[in-house]
Formats: C-alpha cells, sequence, structure tokens
C-alpha cells in the first residue's frame, strides 16, 4: 500500500456528484435505516445526482437477498433502481470461488437465496448437503431462520478439507428491534468448530470492491459509506476516494479517532452532501481553520473556536486531531469540543 497519510479532509470545488463518475452506496445507515425506512434527504439527494449524469450502484455486504430484491426495496422507497445496479457480497465471493473450482462444480451453501443466485450466476451448483459431493462450502447471513443443523453441515464438510469461503464478516447486523448476530458470529460458530478459516470477500476487502468496479465500470468512483471499518477502508483498501454521512453507526467521537485507513476524503451530515462541493481545510497558527472554525490539539484536549456551520466545525477538529495523531489514532478528548458542535 503505497497511500500517504491522510491528516485532514478535502476541498473539492466541485460537487461530488459531478466530480466523480459513479457513487458506490452502501445501503444501511446511508440510504435506509435497519427497520427499512427511506434516511431523510437520501431519495430527493440520489434523484437529484442521478439526473446530473452520476451513476449510481449500491454496495451490500449482506449475502441474504438477492440484487432483484435489493432493488425492488429500492424501488418502493421512491429510489428507482436495477438488479444490476446492485452490487453484494454474495456475487463477490461466487466469483472468488469460480476462480478457485472447476466450471459447474457442486458448491454447499449455508445461507441465503442470494447465495444460490451468485453461484448459479457463476454457473455452479448449489447443494445443501456435505454428502452431495460438493468441493468447496460457501457461508452468508442466512436470516434469522437458518437452522443450526446448516453449521453442522459446513463443519462435516470443513473436516473432509474442502475449501471454506464467506460471504462477509460484519459480526452483527441491525434490525428494527436491534442488533442482531450477523455472519461473522455465523462464521465464528463454524471457525470454532472446525479451527479453520475462510476466504472472505466481503467489504473492507479486495474482493468486494473489485467486483464493484468489474460490475460497474466506474472509472472515478466515490464510495459513500457510514461504517468505517467496512466502506471507508474499502475504499482506502481500493484506492479509491470516500464521503462519511453521519447518518449511520459512526459518530464524531469515532472519526476524530479514525486511524489512516479509517479517514474518508469527506465528512458530511446526509446524502445531500453529495450534490455540493466540499469546504477547504487551511492550516491557520498551530490548528486548522475550515469556514468559521478554527480547531487545535492542546496537551490533552483538541480545542475549537469561532462559530459557523457544525459540518465546518468537525472537519477542522478532524485535521487537528487526524494531524496530532499521525499514523496512528488520536488519543486527545474532543468531547467538550463536540458537543460544542452538537455532534
Ligand atoms: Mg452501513
Amino acid at each position: 500500500m503505497s497511500q500517504t497519510v491522510r491528516t485532514r479532509p478535502e476541498g473539492s470545488e466541485r460537487a461530488l456528484s459531478e466530480a466523480y463518475d459513479t457513487a458506490l452506496l452502501d445501503l444501511d445507515g446511508v440510504v435506509y435505516f435497519a427497520g427499512g425506512d427511506a434516511i431523510a434527504h437520501a431519495a430527493d439527494s440520489l434523484a437529484t445526482a442521478r439526473a446530473g449524469g452520476m451513476h449510481l450502484a449500491y454496495v451490500t455486504n449482506n449475502a441474504l437477498r438477492p440484487p432483484d430484491a435489493v432493488a425492488g426495496h429500492l424501488t418502493e422507497l421512491g429510489i428507482p433502481t436495477e438488479a444490476s445496479d446492485v452490487i453484494t457480497s454474495a456475487q463477490a465471493v461466487a466469483r472468488l470461488i469460480s476462480e478457485q473450482v472447476p466450471a459447474g462444480a457442486r458448491i454447499l451453501v449455508i445461507g441465503g437465496e442470494g447465495l444460490r443466485v451468485a453461484l448459479r450466476e457463476r454457473g455452479l451448483e448449489p447443494v445443501d448437503s456435505a454428502d452431495d459431493e460438493p468441493v468447496a462450502v460457501v457461508q452468508g447471513y442466512g436470516g434469522p431462520d437458518l437452522t443450526w443443523s446448516r453449521f453442522a453441515e459446513a463443519s462435516y464438510a470443513i473436516a473432509r478439507g474442502l475449501p471454506w469461503f464467506a460471504s462477509n464478516t460484519d459480526l452483527t447486523i441491525p434490525g428494527a428491534r436491534g442488533i442482531a448476530p450477523g455472519n461473522g458470529a455465523a462464521v465464528q460458530v463454524v471457525r470454532i468448530a472446525t479451527g479453520a478459516e475462510p476466504q472472505v470477500a466481503g467489504k473492507p476487502l479486495p474482493p468486494m470492491h473489485r467486483e464493484t468496479i468489474l460490475r460497474t465500470g466506474a472509472e472515478r468512483p466515490l464510495v459513500v459509506g457510514d461504517r468505517l471499518d467496512t466502506d471507508i477502508e474499502g475504499a482506502f483498501n481500493g484506492e479509491v476516494d470516500s464521503l462519511l454521512v453521519l447518518t449511520g453507526v459512526t459518530d464524531g467521537a469515532q472519526l476524530l479517532a479514525a486511524p489512516p485507513q479509517h479517514r474518508p476524503t469527506y465528512v458530511d451530515a446526509d446524502l445531500r452532501g453529495m450534490l455540493t462541493g466540499q469546504p477547504e481545510v487551511v492550516e491557520a497558527g498551530e490548528g486548522f481553520r475550515c469556514g468559521g472554525w478554527t480547531a487545535t490539539a492542546g496537551a490533552e484536549h483538541l480545542e475549537l473556536t469561532g462559530e459557523g456551520e457544525a459540518l465546518d466545525g468537525l472537519r477542522a477538529l478532524c485535521a487537528a486531531a487526524w494531524t496530532s495523531a499521525g499514523e496512528g489514532t488520536c488519543a486527545l478528548d474532543g468531547g467538550k469540543a463536540l458537543a460544542r458542535l452538537g455532534l
């Protein structure tokens, strides 16, 4: 990895929707909430970006639903989407498997319909039993009704020496009623039983990014996400720019403490940030200025002076925190400064 360490958010004179040809959008926490409802300003912002010529693609680590089901959900929310504009970790892992097994091979599936559709698309045959002569095992999120016997089936096959693949290893999955165990937790069950390690495709790993670029043909993509350790790290690993939105799981304190691979190119409140330019963060004496705010790194705290837009204050704080942390993680307390911004 030859990337320089990012020490502040970048500015952009042009609207991001004009400066980049394709938006690679995460779904949960970016376009819709865990319960399935659209996030404020998402549908309008995406419609405007698309009308301006930006290609929109949706990139999800969730392997349960096939692309046409995801596209149908988005279209219902007022975001018209074709199945071909949805890229899932099931597709990424199916390609990874197809590169390592003979054409038409049987694959033991522990997971849902999304995995089966993706395997068939690559000419592979999904099967349900370790006794069906599979040549590999693939595990993806199977929804709340996946039975314990499926983990046993995976374990039997892996113990016979079959290679093991996982769509993604997100430990949790958000739902309308709270946080539930995700595919990463299910993978952990099989890991405990077998002592084996799967090959993983999903964000932030390269197979997912490669799948996204192959399917969209993006030349100047912008990753748009809410999670630092999947979306933003995936963009970092793929060496493409990223926009963090604050509608999901990441708060200001986590952003200030981000190590280099978790620092986004841009940060904004929500998807309206795609439609505007981004302000410059400039050095100002000992600190950094953005809009009306100046941030400096003190001995124990991040200090903030001035007034103006809260997001500009956060951008200035990022510059102070990331510069002081360098290649590490900023340990300075930004709580008071963030409270002043209401973040
Ligand atoms: Mg998300």
